[in-house]
């Protein structure tokens, strides 16, 4: 607490503008802790993703383990003391476990999960029965908690996130953390071997005043950088819905054009072949004339599946509209694309009957791509035409777009050379 003294009568060296001690600062954790957890449901609404919901549910049991600490000191040593405080510690246990678990929806599986549960757990347990020790509880719950906040500080930095993640927040949180870290383990060592220093909670050690600011301001950081993941992870629903076509899940064209041209370029920095597919259903119209377009839909849905389950790795899916759907091949020649086709047609003729009423049949449109002047837009035409020769053809059947040999008209957009 910030003191003004009177006058300057008052005024000796020895004073100091700044008087804290441990009840005001734990009164003043409660009450911000309080007003957070009151503030934050209002700010972030009710639809909240699992992740924010138990980053906000750990800062309420904070206000809770605030609230406890804060009671103790009416009964410093008796056996409400052990009793709150042994609460407070559980509380403070299942509050970081609800922060990992959010960390883990935030950034991908994190490493040592079951441990930092198995320290939740015997934190407050071996409080509890070293309560009577002064040193012994307070290396226990020291040595735990520290154990805890190296868990939580390794898990916001590694494993890294996907590049989507612009990452300011974790570095923050990692400070918050790791301050925490190394107060605790001072605390606990000092504790232990040196209890005079630190004697109780309650007792204005330096040491302690220290530890109840850091944990305030902590706590306010901590708090923005949870905000800020939030918002981060809103932004990345936001981006996948944009790219996201909603009935088939696959990629739609902005989600194609970008990561398409991402390929190419890739493709042709290394000389790698290329393939694309343009694949389009034969009379899909009927389908939805004769049973419906719910029944239209689930078979666009089952067909955006069976391309799922033929895809390999590093190849793009996607509905450009309608019953169209575009498969670009990594390190595919037309050999590969031909292959690709054949698959899909015997996955579909094995599965269509057991998963669908209507009958289903594609043509497919395939373009090699080559050279560097080669354009995503070139390449599609190119596909675009050869599906259209496969339709007039009769339908049910892929035909191949071989390109000839590189001339500047072959580059034009909406340019074919088939
Ligand atoms: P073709 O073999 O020449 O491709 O014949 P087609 O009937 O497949 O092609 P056409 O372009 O004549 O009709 C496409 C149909 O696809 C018309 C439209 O109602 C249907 N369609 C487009 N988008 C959707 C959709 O999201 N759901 C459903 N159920 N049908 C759709
Ligand atoms: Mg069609
Ligand atoms: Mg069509």
């Amino acid at each position: 607490m910030w003191t003004k003294l009177p006058g300057p009568a008052r005024v000796s060296r020895r004073s100091s503008p700044v008087q804290l001690d441990p009840t005001t600062l734990i009164f003043l954790n409660v009450v911000n802790l309080l007003a957070m957890s009151l503030a934050l449901p209002l700010v972030m609404g009710q639809n909240l993703s699992p992740a924010a919901r138990l980053a906000r549910t750990s800062l309420m049991i904070k206000a809770g383990i605030w609230v406890a600490l804060a009671l103790t000191s009416r009964w410093a040593g008796l056996w409400p003391d052990r009793l709150l405080s042994t609460v407070a510690l559980a509380l403070m246990g299942l509050s970081n476990v609800l922060i990992f678990r959010a960390l883990e929806h935030w950034l991908g599986p994190r490493p040592m999960g079951r441990l930092l549960v198995a320290l939740a757990v015997l934190m407050p347990l071996g409080f509890a029965l070293s309560f009577d020790n002064y040193p012994v509880r307070v290396g226990w719950f020291s040595l735990l908690l520290t154990g805890q906040l190296l868990i939580m500080s390794r898990a916001v930095l590694l494993p890294a996130p996907d590049s989507n993640s612009e990452g300011g927040w974790r570095f923050l949180m990692l400070g918050c953390l790791g301050v925490m870290a190394v107060l605790t383990a001072t605390r606990g060592i000092l504790g232990v071997f040196n209890p005079e220093i630190s004697p109780s909670f309650h007792t204005p050690s330096p040491l302690l005043l220290i530890t109840l600011v850091a944990t305030n301001v902590t706590l306010v950081l901590g708090n923005i950088a949870i905000l800020a993941a939030w918002r981060e992870e809103a932004q990345h629903q936001l981006r996948t819905l944009v790219i996201t076509d909603a009935l088939t899940g696959l990629f739609n064209r902005n989600g194609w054009v970008e990561q398409a041209k991402r390929a190419l370029r890739y493709a042709q920095r290394y000389g790698q072949p290329l393939s694309l597919l343009m694949i389009d259903l034969d009379h899909f119209k009927r389908i939805n004339d004769t049973q419906g377009h719910e029944a239209g839909d689930a078979a666009l849905v089952f067909f955006g599946g069976l391309l799922r389950r033929c895809q390999r790795g590093g190849d793009i899916i996607a509905r450009l509209g309608g019953e169209e759907f575009c498969v670009l091949l990594a390190h595919a020649d037309t050999e590969a694309a031909q292959a690709f086709d054949q698959r899909l047609r015997i996955e579909l003729a094995n599965t269509v009957p057991e998963a669908l009423r209507a009958a289903l049949d594609f043509s497919t449109g395939h373009a090699l791509g080559s050279g560097l002047d080669e354009t995503l837009e070139s390449l599609m035409a190119r596909a675009d035409a050869a599906l259209y020769r496969a339709k007039y053809a009769g339908r049910s059947q892929m035909v191949s777009s071989e390109r000839a040999p590189m001339s500047p008209v072959d580059v034009a957009p909406g340019t074919s050379t088939t």
